[in-house]
């Protein structure tokens, strides 16, 4: 398999599937650049070997073809400034314009094409629209991480127009790296703490995790699906009914395992979903009607902490109450340093999942942690023990 630092690109055109999947205001300006700004080492190393460099990214869900609120446009002005030089741009990624552009550029520009999703073909995964794509090019590099477990046209098809000439970018090899260091060299004990909103989305990694881990921590909206399924009162916590089932049998197959699971044993409810809402402090199972819990409890934070800290593996994904609630967000802020300070005593930490990662970054401690990485459903996926197609397309 070919790797990014050791290929030499002078002279060569290399169509990068990037993430420029990033959030802009109202008046489309970019208000977080880390997408653009992670892209950059890969996009140098091909410019300083002397190529150039054609980028092709998604931005947002459009329906039904060109939205203008969608249009990579927005993002040239920051993306140049970000690169230093000047950025050419193709107001459709496949067709007359795009090749005409990229057959002129030289050794050191580069090509921004606009939104791949203006096309269905690119989620559908199109052979015809992938080998259009593949035309403007003569080497192929996959830096996307977060679209890495779709089959799509630009993170997956693609790569069969370049059996010798395709690679990870330096994202995706470093994204790898960090979640293989949990999958394969797992120092015990091995903590997985799991959160955020539902057990429906979270279902396979549980049960992935059952053979690894030796504790896992149940937080956030999803743990009342497991306090209910165990006889507790809930009152109007968040709750999936349909899977009292499911978290039943997670616990069986825990016991039978030897796997601790730590559901909170207190909470921190409100009497509505809302910052304003009156709240205080219930033991988990005995939650009154018309009150919902929204965070962990002290007593919890404390226990869970100490579970943390003497553990020398972790991974995190989902936060452990509404953390963008300042009022429900002591929880997921006293896990997040309970992971520092391990991490400072030399366990290895990765945090995963849109909502982790930006818990983290909100607290400021994602230099304190020893990975964090940006896709969300890939690392899950990944984690669970998928093959993901584009990873697997270049590995081909
Ligand atoms: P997920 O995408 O499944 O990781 O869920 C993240 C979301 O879960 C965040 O937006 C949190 O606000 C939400 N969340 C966490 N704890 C709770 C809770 N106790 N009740 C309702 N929502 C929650």
């Amino acid at each position: 398999m070919k790797t990014i630092e050791s290929y030499n690109f002078k002279n060569k055109k290399a169509i990068i599937r990037v993430d420029f999947n990033v959030p802009l205001d109202k008046e489309y300006n970019v208000t977080d650049d880390s997408r653009i700004v992670a892209a950059i080492p890969t996009i140098m190393k091909i410019i300083s070997d002397g190529g150039s460099v054609i980028l092709m990214s998604h931005l947002g869900r459009p329906k039904d073809g060109p939205e203008y609120k969608y249009s990579l446009r927005h993002i040239i002005n920051h993306l140049s400034k970000v690169l230093g030089q000047n950025v050419k741009f193709a107001e459709d990624c496949i067709g007359k314009e795009a090749e005409e552009l990229s057959a002129s550029l030289k050794p050191g520009e580069v090509l921004l094409l606009e939104n791949l999703r203006f096309h269905k073909e690119e989620e559908k995964g199109d052979e015809g629209f992938s080998k259009k794509l593949a035309s403007l090019a003569d080497v192929y590099v996959n830096d996307a991480f977060g679209t890495a477990h779709r089959a799509h046209a630009s993170t997956t098809i693609i790569a069969k127009f370049f059996p010798n000439d395709k690679m990870f970018g330096f994202l995706i090899a470093k994204e790898l790296e960090g979640i293989d260091k949990v999958l394969n060299n797992i120092k015990k004990p091995f903590t997985a703490i799991i959160g955020g909103a539902k057990v429906s989305s979270k279902i396979e990694i549980l049960n992935n995790l059952l053979d690894k881990a030796d504790n896992i921590i149940i937080g956030g909206g999803m743990m009342f699906t497991f306090v209910k399924a165990r006889g507790g009162k809930i009152g109007s916590s968040l709750v999936e009914d349909d899977f009292l089932q499911v978290a039943i049998d997670i616990e069986e197959k825990a016991r039978k395992l030897g796997v601790n699971i730590f559901i909170p044993q207190d909470v921190i409810i409100a009497d509505s979903f809302s910052n304003d809402a009156k709240f205080k402090t219930a033991v988990a199972d005995s939650i009154d009607e018309g009150w919902m819990g929204l965070d962990i409890g002290e007593k919890s934070i404390k226990e869970l902490s100490g579970v943390i800290e003497k553990s020398n593996t972790l991974l995190w994904n989902g936060p452990m109450g509404v953390f963008e609630m300042s009022n429900f967000a002591a929880g997921t802020k006293a896990i997040a340093e309970a992971i520092v300070k391990s991490t400072a005593r030399g366990a290895f930490s990765l945090i995963g999942g849109g909502d982790s990662v930006a818990a983290i970054n909100q607290l400021n401690l994602s230099d304190q942690v020893s990975f964090v990485s940006t896709g969300g459903g890939a690392m899950l996926e990944y984690l669970e023990g998928k093959v993901l197609p584009g990873i697997q397309a270049i590995i081909d």
